[in-house]
């Protein structure tokens, strides 16, 4: 008898779900991802204990059908890729079809659904990634994902978790990075029944701003803006007022998904050598336009890293955009506010 044994389907999942859901905040992430990807207007984040026992994603999106939902909790089951060559040429957010799978895998998950055509919607309760009950509920259209006692079938995953105000801020910092870059959508996160953050839809980039990281950073603020053929690069820099003690305000979005990308940010912070005290770091968020076919967003699950056709270049233009608009002898375009 040899020694290899094939995995049950159970401690594969477990495993597959582990790469994706690390904590609440991975939760939080894909599940208002799917919200932004179901075109919502308003989304609203609800937390307790930083996540661990109870997270609640409820928005005014596309919904999901009766037929869908019962795929939706599947491994690799997607609406947002058909062919493998979508696959270079992504513009939503999700297209692996895991999250919801993982999700379901390590949590005990409701949902509450309603497409614009159906007449009620559908409550369902899904246990191991299985959708195990489903009724119909009266209810708005959009859907509310309930996600409670994070990794209660993983013990030692359970272990690792961080105290509730370490998580909560883990949860925070990514509704920040997600409401800043989708000023277009109103965002709302409670935190054990307290509202903690509320933006509205139809801001502009800069009323986001001003909402999300204040006004002392809006007004230090210089807008920078490119473009050339299907390339275009938005947003908002410090000027050399203003710098911090860390990273934290540094925010890039790629084709509107939020990216790490330490090439870029070498490139920005070189700009600001000369003119902002050594070990501080500059403000930003910006973001890039371009062909998704130059793009590659499928090399992490988390999608939060990427990779370009012409790097090169990319920096080019983002180190003259940026040294340009910090270039004294030009009139600079500062921000103003009334009061
Ligand atoms: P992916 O986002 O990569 O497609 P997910 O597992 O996150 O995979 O979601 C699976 C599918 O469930 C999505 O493709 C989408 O059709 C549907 N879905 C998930 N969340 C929502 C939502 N909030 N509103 C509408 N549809 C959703
Ligand atoms: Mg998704």
């Amino acid at each position: 008898m040899g020694k290899i044994k094939l995995l049950d389907n159970l401690t594969i999942q477990k495993i597959a779900a582990g790469e994706v859901i690390e904590r609440p905040a991975s939760i939080v992430k894909e599940l208002i991802e799917n919200s932004l990807d179901a075109n919502s207007s308003n989304i609203v984040v609800e937390i307790n204990n930083g996540g661990k026992s109870y997270i609640r994603v409820t928005d005014d999106g596309d919904g999901i059908t009766d037929d869908d939902l019962d795929l939706a909790f599947e491994r690799h089951s997607t609406s947002k890729l058909s062919t493998i060559d979508d696959i270079y040429n992504i513009i939503s957010l999700g297209f692996r079809g895991e999250a919801l799978a993982s999700i379901s895998n390590v949590s005990k998950v409701q949902v509450m659904t309603k497409t614009k055509d159906s007449l009620g919607g559908i409550h369902a309760v899904i246990e191991e990634g299985k959708v195990v009950s489903k009724d119909t509920v009266g209810c708005p259209k959009g859907t509310t994902m309930i996600v409670k006692d994070l990794f209660y079938n993983l013990p030692v995953r359970k272990k690792f978790l961080k105290s509730d105000l370490v998580e909560f801020n883990h949860v925070s910092d990514i509704v920040y990075k997600l409401a800043l870059g989708n000023y277009n959508t109103s965002f709302k996160l409670i935190k054990d029944n307290k509202v903690i953050l509320k933006t509205s839809n139809n801001n502009s980039l800069i009323t986001n701003i001003y909402t999300i990281l204040g006004k002392d950073i809006a007004k230090n603020l210089i807008s920078i803006s490119f473009e050339k053929d299907d390339f275009k690069l938005n947003g908002y820099i410090s000027n050399n007022n203003l710098y911090r003690s860390n990273r934290s305000h540094q925010y890039l979005y790629i084709n509107n998904r939020y990216i790490n990308n330490n090439i870029i940010t070498d490139a920005i912070e070189r700009q600001y050598k000369s003119i902002i005290p050594i070990n501080r770091f500059p403000v930003f968020t910006l973001f890039i336009e371009m062909n998704p076919g130059n793009l590659d967003v499928n090399i992490h699950p988390t999608k939060q890293e990427v990779k370009f056709v012409n790097q090169e270049e990319v920096i080019n233009i983002i180190s003259s955009t940026i040294r340009d608009s910090l270039n004294p002898s030009l009139v600079i375009p500062r921000v103003t506010f009334d009061n």
